[in-house]
Parts: structure tokens; sequence; C-alpha cells
């Protein structure tokens, strides 16, 4: 590990004089991401974007936690201290946190953890159940995706940024592992109104 990061620090200080030292003084991310600890799917990797460019913070299948001080404390500063615009919520297909709440449950950390996607599975079981187990699993990301990102708009951090004037825009992706590529699926909102009538 030690011996990459030398040889990474030498190239970019070779390719691009200046650049950390630039990075060094200040962030200006134009992204609050928001994904899976999954080790498959990096923001870094997926969108590369230079650095300084996206703020992250990521867990076992990317849930947005509304009783997670970590959460929240992440979304406070992204949106009041830098300001950031748009905050993106990535799942991604074959998350071995969406297959394992639908397997079992437990009281272990993981277990109570991921209790926040059997909600969301109970909430869609009349739909998912009727799908073939590894299609469940792939359209139970897509609604988890959904459901993080009302969690997120539903914050009052968001609400008083919206309600003040920020430009704040909340999105819902996916990553096909498969073929590399970040999936829309509809969802966005940049305003209290905009969510208000998408979440009704
Ligand atoms: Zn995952």
């Amino acid at each position: 590990m030690l011996k990459k990061n030398r040889e990474w620090s030498a190239r970019i200080q070779t390719e691009s004089p200046g650049y950390l030292e630039s990075v060094s003084r200040a962030q200006k991310p134009e992204i609050l991401w928001v994904g899976c600890s999954d080790s498959r799917v990096g923001p870094d990797q997926l969108i590369g974007l230079p650095m300084g460019s996206v703020f992250v913070h990521r867990n076992i299948a990317n849930l947005f936690a509304t009783g997670d001080l970590n959460c929240l404390a992440v979304l406070e500063y992204a949106i009041d201290e830098l300001k950031i615009p748009n905050i993106v919520v990535c799942g991604h297909y074959e998350c071995g946190g969406i297959k394992a709440a639908m397997e079992h449950s437990g009281i272990q950390p993981v277990d109570l953890w991921l209790d926040q996607v059997r909600f969301v599975y109970q909430r869609h079981a009349d739909t998912l159940n009727q799908l073939q187990p590894d299609k469940r699993a792939n359209r139970l990301a897509e609604l988890n995706v959904e459901a993080q990102v009302h969690n997120i708009c539903r914050n009052t951090i968001v609400r008083e940024a919206w309600r003040r004037g920020q430009k704040v825009n909340v999105i819902g992706v996916i990553y096909d592992i498969h073929d590399g590529l970040l999936k829309q699926l509809g969802i966005q909102y940049s305003s209290q109104e905009e969510w208000e009538s998408g979440y009704s």
C-alpha cells in the first residue's frame, strides 16, 4: 500500500506540478455522494472526477439513516458549510447488503442496520414477491435508493436549505456492476414543492 502511494504521489507531482498544493488549500466539492461500502463501487473510479470534487459518505447498502449521527453530521456539513449543490444516492446491483436483508434477520449490528432495508421491502412486498429472486434483489436496490432520497429530502437540513433558496439537488442513481454504468432512476428533487409532489 505504501509503495503504491509513493508511486502515485511521484506520478501526480511529475504530471501535474502544483496540483496537490492547490488541492490542499481548500475543497469545493460539487457532489455529496451517499454510496455503499462495497469495495467495487468507489465513486473515485466510477465517475472519474478530480480530487476535491466529491464529498463521500458510504455505509452498507447506501442508507441515509435518519437516526444515525454520522449521516446527519455529513449532511449538515455538506449543506451548511460546503454548500454542495448536488446529493447523489448511488445504489448498486448485486449488493450484498440488500441480499442479506432479504435472506435473514437477527440482532447483530449488521442485521439491525439492515432493518431499514427490510422496511423498504415490506412497503413494496406485493410487487417484489412477484419477481424472480435475482431480479427481486436488484429491484429492491432501486427502491432502496428511492427511499434514501426521500429520507434526505425529508430532513430538516435539506428543507431549511430549500426554504432559504440554497440550491440542493437530490438525485437517485444505480450502478450496474456488470457493465460499469450508472443508470438514472427518474428520482430527482430540487425543491420542497418538487419533492412533495413526487412523494405523494
Ligand atoms: Zn452494496
